[in-house]
C-alpha cells in the first residue's frame, strides 16, 4: 500500500475516567509523533470535544462525521488515532468505520500499534472494538453502582432543595440544632394524638419559619418535613429506600417510621394506602375488644428496639368514632410471624391443581373443633389439672394443627393465579419499598385479623387464640 500523505487526526475526549486523565493535547502529541515516526503528513486534527462516544450516548459527532466525509472525499487519505476507544466505542460504528476503510483503502493506525495494514490487524481491531464496547456497558453499570454505594454512605449525588433541620448546602450532612429540637417536639406532640396542625402553631409561636420561602408554617408544609425520607436518615435512590444515612439526622427511622404511621391513620379513607406504610399487617390489624384499628410502633425498652402494636387509647381509629380501649399492647413481631405463616402457606398453594382441589374445602368444622380442644385444654390447665409441660406440649400439637386447617382454610379462598410464582417472590421481597405490593398480597388472603390480650404472668408463647385471623371471603367470622 502506497504511504498515505495526507493524515487526519481523531482526538476525542470523554467524560469517563480514561477521558479526564487522556487530555486531547496528549492524544494529538502521541498521534503527531507516530505520523512523524511513519513520514506521514498531519493535514487536519479533528478534536471532538467532551461528547462522548459510547454506546449509551446518543449525541452526533460532528467531527467524526466531517472527517468520514473527507475521507470520501480525498482531502485525506488516512486516519490515526490516539486507541481504538477513541475512534468509537460501539462495534456496528466500528464496523461501518472498517468497511469505508475496506471501500475508499485509506490508512488507519493508533497510536497503541494497530493498523488496518493486514487481514489479522483488522481482526484485531474488530475485537478491539468489541471490547470496548463491552467496558462502556460495564463502566455504565459501574457508575450506577457507585452512585449507589455513594448514596448508601449518605453521601448524596446532588443537593437539592433543603429539608428543614439540615444545614443549608451542607447536602444533609450538618444538623441544626434548634430545628432538629422543634422536629424532636413535635414528633412528641404527633405521637401522643394532636394534629399537624398544632405542630405548626408550635414552631410559628417558637419563629421557626420554613426553609423555602421563609413563611409561617402550615399543616401541609408540617406533613411535608414528617412525609420526607432523609428526616429519618433513610437515604433513597430512584425512589427506593437503600440504606441509612452515616450522618447525624434530626429522626431516628423507627421514629420517622412512627410518624408515618400517625399521618397514615389520619388520611382520609379515599387518600389511604398513599401514605407511606412502614409496617406490612397495618390496617389489617383490630382491637378484639373495642374493634379500632390497632397502631404499629417502634419503642424502646431497656435499649432493645422492637416493634409492639396497641390500641390506642388517646386516637379515635375504629368506626363508632370513639377513643380506643387501651387494653392491647403486644410484640408486632410475634403477630406477623404468625400472618407471614397464613399468606406464605396461601400463596404456595395457589397452584391451580391445589386450587381445584381446595376449591370446595370447607374447614369451618374442623376448625371449631380444633378451637374448642384447645379451650377444653386451657381450661383444665388452669384448673391446676395439668403440668405445664404436658399442656404445652399438647397445645402445641392442637394449634399446629389448627394451623394447618387455617391455612388450607386461607387458600380455599384465595383465588386462582396465574402468577403464583410472581406473587411468591414478590410476597419474600422484604425491602422497604415493597411493603405495598407486599400488603396488596396480604389483602388477596387475609381479611382482617383481631387481637386480644395475653393474660398476665404467663412466660410461655402467646395463646393461639389471642389472634382471631378471618380470611379473604369468610363471612362467618366476619359479623
Ligand atoms: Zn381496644
Amino acid at each position: 500500500m502506497p504511504k498515505p500523505k495526507r493524515v487526519g487526526i481523531y482526538v476525542r475526549i470523554s467524560r469517563d475516567r480514561k477521558g479526564q486523565e487522556l487530555g486531547i493535547q496528549r492524544q494529538e502529541k502521541a498521534c503527531r509523533e507516530l505520523c512523524e515516526r511513519r513520514g506521514w503528513t498531519v493535514v487536519k486534527v479533528y478534536p471532538e470535544n467532551d461528547v462522548s462516544a459510547s454506546i449509551t450516548s446518543k449525541k452526533r459527532r460532528p467531527q467524526y462525521a466531517e472527517m468520514m466525509r473527507d475521507v470520501r472525499e480525498g482531502t485525506i487519505d488516512g486516519i490515526v488515532v490516539y486507541s481504538i476507544d477513541r475512534l468509537t466505542r460501539r462495534i456496528a460504528e466500528l464496523t461501518n468505520f472498517l468497511e469505508a476503510q475496506k471501500e475508499h483503502s485509506f490508512e488507519f493506525a493508533t497510536t497503541e500499534g494497530e493498523d488496518t495494514s493486514s487481514a489479522s490487524g483488522r481482526m484485531i481491531l474488530t475485537i478491539k472494538g468489541a471490547v470496548a464496547q463491552q467496558e462502556t456497558e460495564r463502566m455504565s453499570e459501574r457508575v450506577n453502582a457507585s452512585l449507589l454505594q455513594r448514596r448508601e454512605k449518605g453521601q448524596p449525588h446532588a443537593g437539592g432543595p433543603r429539608v428543614f433541620g439540615f444545614e443549608p448546602g451542607s447536602a444533609f450532612q450538618r444538623l441544626v440544632p434548634e430545628e432538629v429540637e422543634w422536629i424532636q417536639q413535635g414528633y412528641r406532640l404527633l405521637l401522643n394524638g394532636k394534629t399537624p396542625g398544632d405542630v405548626a402553631r408550635l414552631w410559628n409561636a417558637a419563629g421557626a419559619r420554613t426553609t423555602g420561602t421563609g413563611t409561617e408554617w402550615t399543616i401541609q408544609k408540617v406533613k411535608r418535613v414528617y412525609r420526607s425520607e432523609r428526616v429519618g436518615g433513610i437515604v433513597t435512590y430512584k425512589g427506593s429506600d437503600i440504606g441509612d444515612s452515616e450522618h447525624p439526622h434530626p429522626l431516628t427511622r423507627e421514629q420517622w417510621e412512627n410518624v408515618q404511621s400517625v399521618l397514615d391513620a389520619r388520611m382520609t379513607p379515599v387518600a389511604q394506602g398513599s401514605g407511606k406504610r412502614t409496617h406490612v399487617y397495618t390496617g389489617f390489624l383490630h382491637c378484639g375488644y373495642c374493634k379500632s384499628v390497632m397502631r404499629v410502633q417502634w419503642t424502646t425498652v431497656e435499649s432493645r428496639t422492637f416493634r409492639r402494636v396497641f390500641c390506642h387509647s388517646g386516637a379515635i381509629s375504629n368506626s363508632a368514632g370513639k377513643l380506643g380501649c387501651g387494653k392491647i399492647n403486644r410484640q408486632y413481631g410475634w403477630v406477623s410471624d404468625r400472618l407471614d405463616e397464613v399468606v406464605e402457606a396461601a400463596l404456595l398453594k395457589r397452584r391451580p391443581k391445589h386450587v381445584q382441589a381446595a376449591k370446595t374445602e370447607d374447614l369451618s368444622g374442623e376448625i371449631a373443633i380444633m378451637e374448642q380442644r384447645i379451650r377444653a385444654l386451657r381450661q383444665r390447665w388452669k384448673d391446676d389439672g395439668m403440668e405445664d409441660e404436658d399442656y404445652f406440649d399438647a397445645l402445641g400439637h392442637l394449634r399446629a394443627e389448627l394451623q394447618t386447617f387455617r391455612q388450607r382454610e386461607a387458600t380455599s379462598v384465595v383465588a386462582k393465579s396465574r402468577n403464583i410464582v410472581d406473587a411468591l417472590t414478590v410476597w419474600r421481597d422484604e425491602s422497604p419499598d415493597n411493603i405495598e405490593r407486599r400488603r396488596a398480597i396480604v389483602a388477596t388472603v387475609i381479611e382482617k385479623v383481631e387481637l386480644y390480650s395475653v393474660g398476665r404472668g404467663r412466660r410461655k408463647p402467646p395463646d393461639i387464640d389471642s389472634i382471631k385471623i378471618t380470611p379473604v371471603g369468610d363471612k362467618k367470622a366476619s359479623g
